[in-house]
């Protein structure tokens, strides 16, 4: 574990937030997860509504909607927040908005069945961003399928300690967080629910009021030391509540309950309680080229060129953007990148600091392995690797304990890519070892 102190900002920017300016015309991906591939159902010339449904999957899991009212002026391939290339359709802003600016009545929603609210939930195009952005639709069926006991998590925190999105979420939004919990407990008929919070904040207090919600299901709080990394991951969350609980033994938890992260929440309270679909996201910016930091709520669609400008531009020249954090995020190239539903963090760096420096041969200084908490030997896995050398089943099955956290890179003096050539092995041996 490293300490995050170096890694964090403190930026009291970051206590409240702004609305970012609309903008006259917005770039919606037509890919805003890991997993679904929409099609749109929209033509080049179309007048849309706010909130109308653009784009759709073949299974209905994840629906695109538009994000401003207007006019769909073209389709194009754009470079995207997780540094891929994907379609989008462009929409120039113009007409009246159904939902900006309108109170939204609370809707019932405790008498619906399950598989409904599941299709809600598909249908408002709501996406799980724990970690890898997923359906929180399909996830949710396959909870349903399962047979074992199961469980939520909700972190209340950033999985990557540079972002703040999510701890800002979960100080600002805890009502509204708890309640989606407790949509998320009807569908899934969990045995518990966890909620992992910062020690230093004063969450569980303000959670307290709202545990009539959870008369059937126990609710635990557990406080979670964000001071050091990685506490955020499923490894660790699975981890953290074994520490805590008192009979560990008696704990069935595995990687395959729901975790959950406040963003995913609070769009599941959007969608189900104000009956809203994913149109907007909470977005730091910031990073040492900025003139300023500031938390948006934001379109999904605005180009992040918007959102540096209203951070008052550059105050040094730029050099490298991050999208959603500094140790888990992507390098993207261009600031016409739009913003996603899992956009969390913009973040730019400036040329002096980052001199370059190539990767060089490993010098067997064992740093790699001293820090890995799943025990693996990541400068021999690596070395492997490159040389196409077979590995054993044994070596395989090992990397199914990576818990990706990106330490062994973190500590690398010679800067080789461990981490990635883990995940690598580790994306072949789930072929073969996971049922
Ligand atoms: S191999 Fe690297 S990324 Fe995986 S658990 Fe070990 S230190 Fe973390
Ligand atoms: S940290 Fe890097 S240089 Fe050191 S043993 Fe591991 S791979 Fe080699």
């Amino acid at each position: 574990m490293i300490s995050t102190k170096k890694l964090t900002s403190s930026s009291a920017a970051f206590n409240s937030y702004l609305n970012a300016y609309v903008p006259h015309e917005v770039a919606v991906a037509l890919w805003q997860d890991e997993y679904t591939k929409t099609e749109p159902l929209v033509y080049v010339g179309e007048q849309v509504e706010e909130g109308q449904i653009i784009a759709r999957d073949s299974r209905s899991l994840c629906q695109i909607h538009s994000p401003v009212p207007g006019k769909v002026e073209k389709f194009s391939v754009i470079s995207l927040p997780n540094g891929k290339t994907g379609p989008c359709l462009t929409i120039k802003t113009e007409g009246a908005f159904s939902f900006l600016g309108r109170p939204r009545k609370k809707q019932q929603w405790d008498f619906k069945f399950a598989d409904q609210l599941i299709r809600d939930i598909g249908e408002k195009g709501i996406v799980n961003t724990f970690y890898k952005p997923e359906p929180l639709s399909r996830q949710l069926m396959q909870q349903k399928l399962r047979k074992e006991n199961r469980t939520i998590f909700l972190r209340l925190y950033d999985l990557d300690p540079t972002n703040c999105a999510d701890s800002f979420i979960a100080k600002n939004y805890m009502p509204q967080i708890l309640e989606a919990m407790s949509i998320l407990a009807h569908i899934v008929e969990p045995s518990a629910v966890y909620c992992l919070y910062d020690k230093a904040s004063n969450i569980k207090e303000d959670a307290a009021a709202m545990n009539i919600l959870f008369n059937t299901v126990p609710l635990h709080f557990i406080p979670v030391d964000v001071s050091k990394y990685p506490s955020g991951g499923t490894f660790d969350i699975l981890n953290l509540v074994r520490h805590f609980v008192k009979a560990p033994q008696e704990l069935s938890i595995s990687r395959k309950d729901l975790f959950i992260d406040s963003m995913t929440a609070l769009s599941v309270y959007e969608a189900i309680v104000l009956d809203q679909p994913s149109m907007t996201r909470f977005v730091s910016v910031g990073g040492e080229a900025l003139a300023e930091s500031k938390i948006f709520k934001v379109r999904i669609g605005t180009p992040i060129k918007n959102l540096i400008a209203e951070c008052g531009g550059f105050c040094s020249q730029p050099s490298k953007i991050l999208i959603n954090g500094r140790i888990y995020g992507s390098a993207i190239s261009t600031f016409d990148t739009p913003v996603t539903k899992y956009t969390k963090s913009i973040t730019v760096l400036p040329k002096r600091l980052l001199d370059f420096l190539p990767t060089s041969p490993c010098i067997r200084c064992g740093s790699c392995r001293k820090i890995c908490k799943a025990e693996l030997q990541p400068d021999k896995l690596y070395m492997q690797y490159m040389k196409k050398m077979n590995l054993s089943s044994d070596e395989m099955k090992m990397t199914l304990l990576c818990s990706e956290c990106r330490l062994c890179n973190m500590v690398c003096p010679s800067r080789l890519p461990l981490f990635q050539t883990i995940n690598e092995i580790k994306k072949i041996a789930e072929t073969h070892y996971e049922d």
